[in-house]
Order: structure tokens, then sequence, then C-alpha cells
């Protein structure tokens, strides 16, 4: 039974706890959203486009109680988290300007027939699961092209994230989403799987990792049920040639412990040419001596805690894991004393194929920094983990760089920049980073019915 609270992870303070819902609530919660498909599906297109315009328009009003909830409860640092209530919006507003085109019919040559059209219809309710990284923006990839298709949506975010998941379902309604066309839930793992199992729920979209990938995707087969997943990753950054080593190592750094090193597509794995390996790592170094880490809440903050104590010492048993096995930790790496999940960011080199850390998930901040002996030893080295979210690679020669990126086994590969995120651009992962799409046109095609009328 998942128990839902904020536990403030700057301060170990538990200050909320919120009641789950009862087993016997599971089948109300799904009669209320397939009775909500029945009207939503059936308002236009234009109207559900209006209630996500008003969405965003909210969001950018309640920014900073927005920002407020997720630095209390997942400790991201104050600026990072009224950057994401603006994405976030951002992602409603473009699925209210894009939406009603993306949702019009499309007409095939006939074919000998008197009309072929494809229309794009939704397919019913979907239960989203939700990670606490980036409370905001993670739901709002999945629930503005749902809602803006006209399915509804049951909403399972992360146990620590019930402050702001209320505050979303609020937002939500107050901009003319009717109550049950989103419902957010507190609800265990076997209340989701029962969920996912019934015949009136149509899809499952989760955001998590691995292991929670895996048990929701093997219900949805088992009940024959689409699954969207986007999951870990261990994206690699490879400095192919530069001239400036300090300015590539501080936007390295800078992306690596972006929310306290807690994201699928932080650059983990720094892999870099050989002429600039020694002073790329002595700057990583350096950039990581020289962050402020603290309260989240207060301005000048770099570096907030981790989401929580069990989450930063697993990210520090990795790293001792790591030194264990040989590799060489040239600073961080160790807890901060106090009753917060603050540690001191961390950078590893000497890593070989044999450690545990090689192939794992880090997440939190720690840089790993490979060096790279030619181009194809890069590649081999980028594409040697069973992850395959995103991954950048840098140099001013950008024939060059196109190039090694192209190879890279990735959904998302990026020249001179890491990671960019923007509603329209697709977002997502192969091998064990999941399967489907999200944002942009993608995100639209992932649970909707392209529906075929042909007329002789
Ligand atoms: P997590 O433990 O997998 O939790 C994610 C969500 O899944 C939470 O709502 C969690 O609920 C729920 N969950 C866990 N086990 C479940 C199960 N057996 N059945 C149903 N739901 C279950 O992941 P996390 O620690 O919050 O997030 C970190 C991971 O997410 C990292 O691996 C990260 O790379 C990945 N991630 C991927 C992307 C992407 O777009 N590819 C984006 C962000 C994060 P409870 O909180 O109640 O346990």
């Amino acid at each position: 039974m998942s128990t839902y609270a904020t536990t403030n992870p700057a301060t170990g303070r538990t200050e909320r706890e919120f009641p789950s819902i009862a087993d016997t609530q599971v089948d109300t919660v799904i009669g209320r959203s397939a009775a909500a498909f029945d009207s939503w599906r059936s308002v236009s297109p234009d109207e559900r486009a209006a209630a996500l315009r008003r969405t965003a328009d909210i969001y950018a009003e309640r920014s900073d109680e927005l920002a407020v909830a997720i630095t209390t409860e997942m400790g991201k640092p104050r600026a990072e988290s009224v950057a994401e209530v603006e994405l976030a919006a951002s992602i409603y507003r473009w699925y209210a300007d894009h939406g009603p085109d993306l949702l019009a019919d499309e007409t095939l040559d006939p074919q000998g027939a008197e009309e072929s059209i494809v229309q794009t219809a939704p397919i019913g309710p979907l239960v989203g699961v939700m990670p606490w990284n980036y409370p905001y923006y993670q739901v709002a990839r999945f629930v503005a092209p749902n809602l803006m298709a006209g399915n509804t949506i049951i909403l399972k975010h992360a146990s620590i994230c019930a402050a702001s998941s209320a505050l979303m379902a609020d937002a939500l309604h107050d901009a003319g989403v009717p109550g049950d066309a989103y419902i957010n839930v507190y609800a265990s793992s076997d209340q989701v799987a029962d969920m996912i199992a019934d015949p009136r729920v149509r899809g499952v979209s989760l955001t998590g990792s691995e292991k929670a990938g895996s048990a929701v995707a093997e219900v949805a087969a088992r009940n024959l049920k689409k699954a969207v997943l986007e999951l870990g990753g261990s994206d690699p950054f490879i400095v192919l040639d530069t001239d400036d080593v300090a300015s590539v190592a501080r936007t390295a750094a800078t992306a690596r412990l972006s929310n306290t090193g807690q994201a699928c597509n932080s650059p983990k794995r720094f892999i870099v040419a050989s002429e600039h390996y020694d002073q790329f790592v002595d700057a990583v170094v350096a950039e990581f001596e020289s962050v402020t880490i603290g309260d989240p809440a207060a301005d000048d903050t770099d570096l907030g805690p981790l989401s929580s104590v069990e989450a930063r010492d697993t990210v520090i048993d990795q790293v001792r894991g790591a030194v264990e096995q040989g590799a060489t930790l040239h600073t961080g790496g160790t807890a901060i004393e106090g009753d917060g999940a603050f540690m001191r960011p961390a950078v590893l080199t000497g890593i070989t194929a044999e450690m545990d850390v090689y192939g794992e998930e880090v997440f939190g901040p720690v840089a790993m920094i490979y060096r790279a002996e030619s181009v194809d030893d890069a590649v081999r080295l980028a594409n040697d983990v069973d992850f395959g979210l995103s991954g950048s690679v840098w140099s001013p020669d950008l024939d060059r760089a196109r190039a090694v990126a192209d190879r890279l086994e990735v959904g998302m590969a990026y020249v001179n920049e890491h990671g960019t995120t923007l509603p329209g651009l697709p977002f997502g992962g192969v091998k064990r980073s999941g399967f489907g799409r999200e944002l942009g046109r993608w995100g639209m095609g992932e649970f909707v019915n392209a529906k075929l009328r042909r007329t002789a």
C-alpha cells in the first residue's frame, strides 16, 4: 500500500499525509471516468482546446503556489520549479493551439470509392502513472494531448507528489475540464493493476523506473491494452573536439546537476576525446566543487537535496560500489550531515565494463567521465548500455558531429546542446528506455483510433 505524504527532503519532516483510496473505490473511479468519456469525446475540439488554454493561463497565475509545492515535496530548487511550471503551461498551450488541426480528418486517395478518410478518434479512459522528478511536466506530456483527443484520464502520481497532483487537478477542473474527465487518485500499485485490467480502461502510460514499467506493461499486455513507457536513461555526452574545454565542461556540469541530477535525460556519461580529457575532468571537478548546496527554497541555491534520504543513499552506494570495484572518485560522493537528503556531487573516472555502475542509471549528481581513444571508441561506449533515451555530440565541425549523432542508438540525438525539451518536439527512447513517444504530433498519436471511413 502506497503512503501518500509530503516529506520535505530538505528537512526530513513529514508535513502532510493524504488518505489513499479504498479497494472498493476503484470500480467507482473507473465508472466515473467511463461515463465522462461519453460526454467529453462529444465536446468539440475547439472547446477542449479552450479548456487546455485556460489551464495554461491558470498555471501562469498560480505559478508561485505550484512551484512552492514541488520545491517542498521533492526538493527542486525554486528557480527550476518556476521554470517547470512554465514548461508545463507551454505544453497545454501547444496542444490548445495545434490540437484541433491534429485531430482533423485526413483525406486519402479514394481509390475508386466516393471517399476514403482517416479520422482521429479517442479510445476511452486511460491510466497515467507518473514520477516525482518533474511532477508538472511529466503529467502535462501525457494529459494535454489525451484530453485534447477526447480521452479521459485517471492519474496516479508518485506518492511523494500528493500535494502537487491535487493542485494539477484543481487547475484542470477550474479551467473547465469536467471533474470526472480528469481524476486524481491516491492509489496503490495493486489498485493500478486492477484499473489497467478493467475492460473500461483502454490504455496506460507510465513514466518511471524499468521496474515499475515492466510491472505495468505486464498487466497491460495480459489484458491486451496499449502501453506507453518512458523509462530511465544513461545518456552519453560526447565531446569530439572543442576550442573551449572550460565552456563545454561548464555546460556539462550544469546539465548534470540540473534537478539535482534526477532527470531521465540528464547526461550521465561524459565521453571525451583523449586530447581534451584531462582538462575536461579538472574543469568538471572545479564546477562541481563551486556549486552552492542548500535549501531549495533559497534563491542562491544551485543544488538542492535529492528527493528522499533513501534516494540519496542509493546514489552514494552506487558511487561507493564503483570505487570498491576500482573506479577513481575525484570529488564528492558523500552525504552532507543533517536530516536533509543532501550530498556532495561526485565525479567518477576509470569505470570499466566489469563494474556494476557501467550499465546502471545513476539518478543523482554524479558525472561518470570516460576517455575515448577515437570516434569509433566514443560511439561504442555511447551505445554500450541497455538504455537509449537521448545523447549529445559536441564539436564545432557540424558535419562530423551529425555523423556521430546518426550512429547513436537513442530516441533523441542532439548536436551542441543536450536534452532540449519543447512541446512540439518528440520525446521518448529505445531499448530499455521504453517505447512510444510523447509531445508534438507524436504524443497525440499514441492513444487514438486512426479510423478509416470509406464510402463506396
Ligand atoms: P518509480 O519508482 O518507477 O515510480 C514512478 C511511478 O510509478 C510512481 O507513481 C510510482 O508510485 C509508480 N509505481 C512504482 N511501482 C509501480 C508498480 N509496480 N505498479 C504501478 N505503479 C508503480 O520511478 P521514480 O523513482 O519515481 O522515477 C525515477 C525513474 O523514472 C528514473 O529511472 C527516471 O529515469 C525515470 N524517468 C523517465 C522519464 C522519461 O521520460 N523517459 C522521465 C522521468 C523519469 P509510488 O510513488 O507510489 O511508488
